[in-house]
């Protein structure tokens, strides 16, 4: 696996790679990295010849007072699991080369990410669509692997390719999660113990509200209610928000369907976790505005890709 630093040896290299007619997939990463990250790097080893992950803490998408200074890093292990998992490069520029002095022109969403994750975390997305734009530009991918974990970060992406007219083809990658529900993340290990116990309630209200959907419930508030009931069995959860939502513009709804999103994120203490199911995701792949895996089976779940 070769590793590049600088941001113009990463483009010519893509460039390169693409004269001579090899297809390029991209796993954006900010490292510390898990099953969840080495799933959609083997995913896109499927999908293209060279497979790039960037690993990049992107300090933009991070508001003030977050955990940027202390968010995991873990470069040496970053850089063993992603070759053992099929990586060829490893991008991982450092922070002056994607934002040199001066820097000062950026990408805006302005519909889907100004509610839910964009409400709570104003700026979070601009910077995301941002350093999002800049790999693309950089690393040239015919394929980009994003998880549905962020499911408000993937929809944000389908729209960048979408109405930015980039030539790329996301392939969205199921959650990943622990044996008990809780899905996977670098952020998992700020949670105390008393709280990681309490934490696959998230998974369970999810599941509560796919057992409604699938007993015929397409009321989109009975279901958030049966939602916000399920998270009171974690006495320390605090909910920042419940919502039912259409999976690409995230406005909420008020009848479900298939390839409606329940999304939601509970703070324990200073950890934030997200997590989101899909109704029926397999009913949806025939709907113009369907959504791109099953992140909850947990079991075999074939990724859709989306243009
Ligand atoms: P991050 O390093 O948190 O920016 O995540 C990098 C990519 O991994 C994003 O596309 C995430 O959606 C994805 N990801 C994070 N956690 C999981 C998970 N548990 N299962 C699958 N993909 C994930």
């Amino acid at each position: 696996m070769k590793i590049i630093h600088a941001p113009s040896e990463m483009q010519q290299t893509a460039l390169e790679e693409r004269r001579q007619g090899r297809r390029i997939a991209l796993v954006p990463t900010m490292g510390a990295l898990h099953e969840g990250h080495l799933s959609l790097i083997r995913l896109a080893r499927r999908e293209a010849d060279v497979v790039v992950v960037s690993l990049f803490v992107n300090p933009t998408q991070f508001g003030p007072g977050e955990d940027f200074s202390r968010y995991p890093r873990d470069p040496e292990q970053d850089r063993a699991a992603s070759e053992q998992a099929g990586a060829d490069i490893l991008f991982c520029p450092p922070v002056e080369a994607i934002y040199p002095a001066g820097f000062s022109a950026v990408v805006d969403e302005e519909s889907l990410t100004h509610r839910l994750e964009g409400e709570q975390r104003p700026g979070h997305f601009r910077g995301v669509a941002t350093v999002v734009v800049k790999l693309f530009h950089l690393v040239q991918p015919d394929v980009a692997v994003f998880g549905q974990k962020d499911a408000q970060q993937l929809s944000l992406v389908r729209r960048l390719i979408r109405d930015l007219n980039f030539p790329i083809r996301l392939v969205a990658g199921p959650t990943i999660r622990e044996p008990d529900g809780l899905a996977r993340s670098s952020r998992n290990a700020y949670l105390r113990p008393e709280h990681r116990y309490q934490a696959p309630v998230l998974y369970q209200a999810l599941k509560a509200a796919e057992a409604l959907y699938q007993r015929g419930e397409r009321n989109a508030q009975a279901i958030r209610q049966a939602v916000r009931q399920a998270l009171t069995a974690a006495p320390d959860g605090v909910p920042d928000y419940v919502d039912v939502v259409d999976p690409d513009t995230f406005e909420p709804v008020e009848r479900a369907a298939a390839g409606t999103l329940v999304v939601l994120a509970v703070r324990f203490g200073e950890t934030r976790l997200l997590d989101n199911i899909v109704f029926d995701p397999a009913g949806a792949v025939s709907r113009p505005a369907g959504t791109d895996a099953d992140p909850a089976s947990g079991g075999p779940s074939r990724p859709v890709s989306r243009g």
